[in-house]
């Protein structure tokens, strides 16, 4: 009797030797969590795989969907478990193939174990044998319309044909806590999500010129922090109101310099956040030469403002590459949704494109941002998916 499970690879942890097995802990942790409601039993890790058994195998598209999303996932296959027994394997196979419609095929043998009496690539052959006597279908290694996979881990068998590749990478919580400015565009979410991909977990921090601005970016925002929830669940967006800070800027410093002074004063109330969190970066969606913001004497001086290293991982990507990653990952059509951004809603004709940090500090030691930014903090919203 052949039970249904699922088998799942992960991606990198192999490469961190000592402390495989803590990062083991929390992919299944994370990989649990990200279940949710749906049926299983229990759920195992060895042999470098993670099993979850006791599933209901007809909602297969359900698992699959949160399945590839789990950080550090490499694939995962749902499989029908058998003793090791090459005999049973055929039944398996062949009870398979008749369910299926294919037009070429190729068997994908993986033998952790090694006590098994044939090499991956005997059963390769054999199995392989069996279904063109069988099908009458023709093998195709380079691109057949079925996989047939076997994989022999201790003593037993998993066969089946339909995997989800996920992202790969880390799992969530292992490197560390970082804050990522969201703005409601289309870069900020995908560096969020190259990040998230690095195993680190997540902090969101917007900033908006609601009532001057009308509350769209807010509401994109929270959209977009669900989205990314689906790799992170249980995320956290803090909203803060910075308009008053925005009038004193205003109405204190030379316009050419508003939108860097606006960004120091973002950086400076995420640096703060991170102190709440021990959180040890930030993460923004800044990308070279794109805006007037993003010349790099311009990211030097925004920078500048910051004790945290800030992490840029779209800086060298083209538009295009971004908007694509975008699409895949489902918040493009949440960031091109109509609404008004906090610094460019201020914006002059001609921002300064080259600022000079002697300038800007002495511009800046006119004011005292202390008080404004503990009123800010007060007034900060949290939003949590
Ligand atoms: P995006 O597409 O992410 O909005 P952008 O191309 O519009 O980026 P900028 O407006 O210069 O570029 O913003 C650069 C980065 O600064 C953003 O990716 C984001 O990380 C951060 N940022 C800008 N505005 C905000 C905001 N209102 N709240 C939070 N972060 C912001
Ligand atoms: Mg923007």
């Amino acid at each position: 009797m052949s039970q249904y499970c699922i088998l799942i690879h992960y991606h990198e942890l192999a490469l961190k030797k000592d402390n495989k097995s803590w990062f083991e802990k929390i992919f299944q942790k994370n990989v649990r969590q990200h279940l949710g409601s749906l049926p299983f039993k229990n759920i195992n890790t060895y042999a470098s795989r993670v099993f979850i058994y006791g599933i209901d195998d007809k909602k297969w598209d359900l698992y699959k969907n949160k399945l590839k999303n789990v950080m550090g996932l490499k694939n995962a296959t749902l499989m029908q478990k058998i003793d090791a027994d090459l005999e049973k394997i055929k039944l398996i196979a062949k009870e398979l193939i008749n369910n299926i419609k294919f037009d070429s095929f190729r068997i994908t043998t993986k033998r952790q174990d090694k006590s098994f009496k044939f090499t991956s690539h005997e059963i390769n052959q054999i199995i392989g044998t069996e279904v063109q006597a069988i099908s009458k279908k023709s093998v195709s290694l380079k691109n057949p319309s079925l996989n047939l996979i076997i994989e022999i881990v201790r003593g037993q068998a998993f066969t089946g044909y339909d995997k989800v590749e996920g992202y790969g990478g880390l799992p969530n919580g292992t490197c560390e806590t970082a804050i990522s400015l969201l703005s409601s565009g289309i870069d900020s979410p995908v560096a969020s999500f190259q990040i998230l991909k690095r195993g680190v977990k997540i902090i969101y921090a917007h900033f908006h010129s609601a009532p001057a601005t009308n509350k769209q970016s807010i509401d994109n925002c929270k959209q977009i922090t669900e989205v990314l929830s689906k790799f992170q669940p249980n995320s956290t967006l803090y909203i803060y109101p910075i308009l008053n800070l925005q009038k004193i800027i205003m109405d204190k410093i030379n316009d050419k310099f508003w939108m860097i002074m606006f960004r120091r004063a973002m950086i400076k109330l995420s640096c703060m956040l991170a102190d709440e969190h021990k959180a040890k970066a930030l993460i923004t969606g800044e990308n070279i030469g794109q805006v007037s913001s993003q010349t790099l004497s311009n990211i030097h001086a925004i920078s500048s403002s910051s004790n945290l290293p800030i992490l840029r991982p779209l800086a060298g990507h083209t538009k295009e590459e971004i908007i694509n990653l975008a699409n895949e990952i489902g918040t493009y059509e949440y960031s091109i949704a109509p609404h008004q951004d906090c610094c460019s809603f201020f914006l002059p004709l001609h921002p300064e494109l080259k600022a000079d940090m002697i300038q800007i500090e002495r511009m800046e030691s006119k004011i005292n941002f202390d008080n404004i930014y503990e009123e800010i903090i007060l007034k900060r919203e949290v939003y949590k998916t």
